[in-house]
């Protein structure tokens, strides 16, 4: 019996990365490198192929040595732009304007007075470049627990969260505020900042992954949103994250006959189509 393979909608980079990757490339062909503060995105194929170009990352803003810097699409803090300033290197900005409009929140909420609590993982650099932008003034967790036992209780909370969220996870982390943290005079005000493309891209892999028994989600291991997919997925069918086609064992496959694939947000449509053409062979479609 054939084994049916199909590939979610929507796969292939985000425009935050797509917008990203190409100004990389333009600018490492115009001055033959060109430094980024942190990894430019969270992919190690995508990383590899731009330091082919000349791409190069630094760890820090103290380490870059040309003068030009690159800020990723993850965006980075008002305290990092202004090492940057002072440095007087010239910065080419590649935060995705999702971001940026998640940092623009964080800022006003907290010049409002709002404690700002970032739903999301408090280490990603994206969560932490949000934060720092309220000023020292919030918190990044996924847990409502955690604010409910600040000590003084803040009255007035601003929450946001990370871009790659999962909306019914921000939902019920919102429900766990109300539950733990509401009481006289307090004041809740929630800013919904969870991107688009992460949304469809959730969608369709949680609509293919009901249909099929067997699911793979093509990314990097430490792409958040990559991680979230596969969450989603598992919940719904036998799923594997996968970074690249080789990783893909025959055994995996075995009893199964509708298969599924789907990839994160800055995962190439290159490798999704090479994940695509070895399950194809390894199961003679
Ligand atoms: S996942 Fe969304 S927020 Fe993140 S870079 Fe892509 S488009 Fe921007």
């Amino acid at each position: 019996m054939s084994v049916k393979i199909e590939k979610a909608a929507g796969t292939g980079f985000c425009f935050g990365v797509k917008r990203a990757i190409t100004i990389l490339e333009k600018t490492a062909k115009e001055q033959g490198s060109v430094e980024t503060i942190g990894a430019v995105v969270h992919n190690k194929q995508v990383l590899q192929r731009l330091g082919i170009l000349g791409v190069t990352v630094a760890d820090s803003v103290e380490r870059v040595r040309g003068n030009t810097l690159a800020i990723g699409a993850h965006g980075v803090g008002p305290e990092v732009e202004a090492e940057i300033h002072a440095r007087n290197i010239n910065i080419i900005d590649t935060t995705c304007r999702s971001v940026h409009r998640a940092q623009a929140i964080a800022e006003r909420l907290s010049k409002a007075g709002f404690f700002v609590v970032v739903y999301g993982d408090a280490n990603h650099p994206e969560v932490k470049g949000i934060l720092a932008w309220a000023n020292g003034k919030g918190i990044a967790t996924q847990n409502a627990k955690v604010i409910s036992e600040l000590n003084p209780l803040p009255k007035r909370i601003g929450v946001l969260s990370q871009t790659t969220g999962i909306p019914s996870s921000f939902i019920d982390f919102v429900k766990g505020l109300l539950d733990t943290t509401f009481n006289k005079d307090s004041e809740l005000h929630v800013v919904d900042t969870i991107c688009h493309d992460i949304r469809r891209r959730q969608a369709s892999a949680q609509q293919l992954a009901e249909k099929v028994d067997l699911m793979f989600v093509v990314g990097d291991h430490t792409s958040a949103n990559t991680n979230r997919l596969a969450e989603l997925c598992s919940k719904l069918t036998k799923t594997y994250l996968i970074e690249t086609a080789d990783e893909i064992k025959p055994r995996w496959l075995k009893g199964h006959k509708h298969i599924g694939i789907t990839g994160g947000a800055s995962t190439a449509e290159e490798t999704i189509n090479e994940v695509l053409s070895r399950l194809e062979k390894l199961c003679g479609s």
